[in-house]
């Protein structure tokens, strides 16, 4: 009872020091809010206008007027109120959201984040694949990992965004912001080189779960693995509610964003509340967000299957004995162990390959085995 009352307040003693740090460091970073917001456009045109005069009479950045006109080539007669009669009001948000995407991003911290992202993975691949990252170094990691990626550097940019936002500036103007495009493609880059690795250990949420997992599990408290085929299938429709919700006006994530933990002056009721309780599941199940709501965990689930490094048996030393399957904060490892023909997420923790007794689990870039015939019969 000692045991676990000290885990609740571990917990609850690292969600308040991500709170206030995170309090303050938002006020350091200063003025950009991270999130474009939307604004309510009524388009004043008539005939001969120049994108100068256009830009002048609805307040629009010159370069957006400048934007949306060359987009639409020679400009027919519109009437202000009823507009859009075909695509000025389109070409004018797609322009503007861009632009306000752009406005309000930090770029300097940005690029100092991805310069971190990049030496710390090296580091923790490097650990990884010499067999160190173990018990008490692999909190340290993940804690280092939260107070630099999220704490110090922010709710944006994270893995999941560059989906969520995506989708949700797509479907509301028609805009697709290249940065983001960029971004998204580099994390699956290192989805694929090292297997889910910005997940494992670089995104800020997906880190701070794990950290409470590891709290859960050291302070005895039971912890459950639901099967893969329920937890994908519900990440599955969250995404389809996310993308059809997208389309008609609304960002159901953006309402509850678990990310914005890391900028705590934007969570709303609602979001305090939802962050509450995922942070409190993480206590008892493996990274409950990415397993069930995550759109870029299931993208990166997708791209995994593709990894260069990622964990393998060798079935020579294996004695068949499940201390891996054990160990492992999911049911991923039973799956690779067995070659089952679905394998779930796998965030290359390394509890796998420290609790193998005969060396047979490793972090490296050989195919993955079948195992030999009858090897886990009993099991
Ligand atoms: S799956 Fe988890 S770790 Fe990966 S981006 Fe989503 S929240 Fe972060
Ligand atoms: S313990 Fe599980 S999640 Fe961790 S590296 Fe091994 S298989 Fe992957």
């Amino acid at each position: 009872m000692m045991k676990h009352l000290r885990t609740f307040a571990s917990a609850a003693g690292l969600a308040a020091l991500v709170i206030g740090g995170s309090l303050l460091s938002s006020g350091l970073w200063g003025e950009k809010p991270e999130k474009a917001g939307a604004a309510e456009l009524r388009l004043v045109y008539t005939p001969g206008m120049t994108a100068a005069q256009f830009a002048e009479a609805n307040a629009l950045p010159g370069e957006v007027a400048a934007a949306a006109f060359n987009s639409r080539g020679s400009m027919p007669y519109y009437d202000a109120d009823k507009l859009p009669p075909d695509g000025l009001r389109a070409s004018v948000e797609r322009e503007l959201a861009l632009h306000n995407e752009h406005a309000s991003k930090n770029w300097r911290k940005i690029a100092l984040k991805f310069v971190m992202w990049f030496a710390f993975l090296g580091v923790v691949f490097t650990l990884l694949r010499r067999g160190l990252v173990t018990g008490v170094l692999r909190n340290w990691l993940y804690f280092a990992s939260a107070l630099l990626f999220g704490v110090a550097l922010g709710s944006d940019p994270s893995p999941m965004g560059t989906v969520k936002d995506a989708i949700v500036l797509y479907a509301g103007s028609g805009a697709v912001f290249p940065p983001r495009l960029i971004a998204f493609g580099v994390f699956l880059l290192l989805v694929v080189l090292a297997n889910k690795f910005i997940c494992s250990w670089g995104c800020q949420l997906g880190v701070l779960q794990d950290l409470l997992f590891r709290f859960g599990r050291s302070g005895g408290l039971k912890q459950y693995k639901p099967p893969f085929s329920v937890t994908n299938t519900v990440r599955v429709l969250a995404l389809a509610a996310v993308i059809v919700s997208a389309f008609l006006g609304s960002d159901i994530i953006g309402a509850v964003d678990p990310f914005k933990i890391y900028n705590p002056v934007i969570l709303s009721l609602w979001g305090w509340a939802f962050v509450t309780l995922l942070l409190a599941a993480s206590l008892f199940v493996y990274r409950p967000w990415c397993h069930l709501f995550c759109p870029f965990g299931l993208a990166g689930w997708l791209a995994e299957k593709i990894s260069v490094y990622h964990v393998t048996v060798a079935y020579d030393k294996c004695a068949a004995c499940g201390a891996c399957e054990r160990a492992c904060p999911s049911t991923v490892m039973g799956a690779i162990l067995k070659r089952d023909r679905a394998i779930p997420d796998c965030f290359s923790c390394g509890d796998c390959l420290a609790a193998c007794p005969h060396g047979a689990v490793s972090f490296s870039a050989e195919r993955r085995q079948v195992p030999p015939p009858g090897k886990f019969a009993k099991s």
